[in-house]
């Protein structure tokens, strides 16, 4: 009955911006990170270290803003924002503005199992990710030529240079995934590199529980993308539990009404949510979202745009 979902960020990508050979990246990424959680899910193993296993992948990919691939800041900087929850206990950490962790929703788990905070930030969450002897690297690392562009455009936009308005893929995006495992525990990660030209020590909502992320046995779990400081004003995450949990709405309603909520903010939205009995849902308002999953069968499913969401093989 283990099942997983995956995002790589929403407000993306219209049609027209995205090359073949961007697309297909993307799609690869995706399929790697849907193999890499369900290497865990598939034998019997944890919700919590699948959804570690599949942010992990798609932190490691170029093509999305987490990790490696990371938008830069206003100041040209990268400063790293995730979290990680773990359903059996409701047990969570994050860490926020981070600026050399190699992987920050690592640093997250460590914040959980091995401190006594939740949230923990800037160079309090590089110097403690140091001391937990995970890898650390220069920001280099973060940049790709395509997010130096963006930082570029963004800046001309800025001074009013711009001729053209930027895409919503140059501006933000995210990664997240939620699982299900055998024994029924529920886990979510989310992992971000924020907005394009964020205000230094600007914070979204990915590493905050119950904005972003959120997961709850018997309940939900969710990892949501797009403009974060709605995500934080509406605490969407946990509203989307607090449907479910008091309500009794089912998982489809619960998370179409938040989605319409921050639809009537006017912002580009979506999330992932997988609930108790293995329900999965990937609404968003946006022409794209990155998207994926693995059902109970081992059926892998990929998409961007709502018209090309499809099974792309099966895994054992
Ligand atoms: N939610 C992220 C943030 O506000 C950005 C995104 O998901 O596109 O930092």
């Amino acid at each position: 009955m283990a099942c997983l979902v995956i995002h790589g960020g929403a407000g993306t990508i219209p049609r027209a911006s995205l090359t073949p050979e961007g697309h297909q990246a993307a799609r690869d990424g995706l399929r790697d990170a849907l193999r890499a959680g369900w290497a865990v899910l598939g034998q019997g193993g944890l919700a919590l270290d699948a959804v570690q296993a599949a942010v992990v992948a798609l932190e490691n990919h170029p093509s999305f803003n987490a990790g490696h691939g990371a938008v830069l800041n206003a100041a040209g900087e990268h400063e790293l924002d995730a979290a990680i929850m773990d359903g059996r206990d409701r047990r969570a950490g994050a860490v926020a503005s981070a600026r050399y962790i190699r992987n920050p929703v690592l640093a997250a788990r460590r914040v959980m199992e091995a401190s006594d905070c939740v949230l923990v930030s800037a160079t309090g969450a590089d110097e403690f990710a140091r001391e937990q002897g995970l890898d650390m690297v220069e920001q280099s690392y973060f940049t790709t030529p395509l997010r130096q562009q963006h930082w570029q455009r963004a800046h001309e936009e800025k001074a009013g240079l711009l001729k053209r308005e930027r895409t919503e893929a140059e501006k933000h995006g995210t990664v997240g995934a939620v699982a299900l495992d055998d024994l029924g525990n529920l886990a979510a990660a989310t992992s971000t590199g924020g907005y394009t030209y964020k205000r230094v020590g600007r914070v979204g909502d990915a590493p905050v529980i119950g904005a972003g992320t959120y997961a709850a046995n018997d309940v939900v779990a969710v990892s949501c993308t797009g403009l974060g400081e709605l995500f934080i004003r509406r605490g969407t995450a946990q509203d989307i539990a607090a449907r479910i949990l008091y309500r009794g709405d089912d998982l489809s309603s619960a998370a179409a009404a938040a989605i319409a909520d921050l639809t009537a903010d006017g912002a580009g939205a979506g999330l992932i949510a997988v609930d108790a009995a293995g329900a999965m849902a990937m609404p968003h308002n946006t022409e794209g979202m990155y998207r994926g999953s693995v059902t109970a069968d081992g059926v892998l499913s990929v998409g961007i745009y709502s018209d090309d969401f499809a099974a792309v093989e099966t895994i054992g």
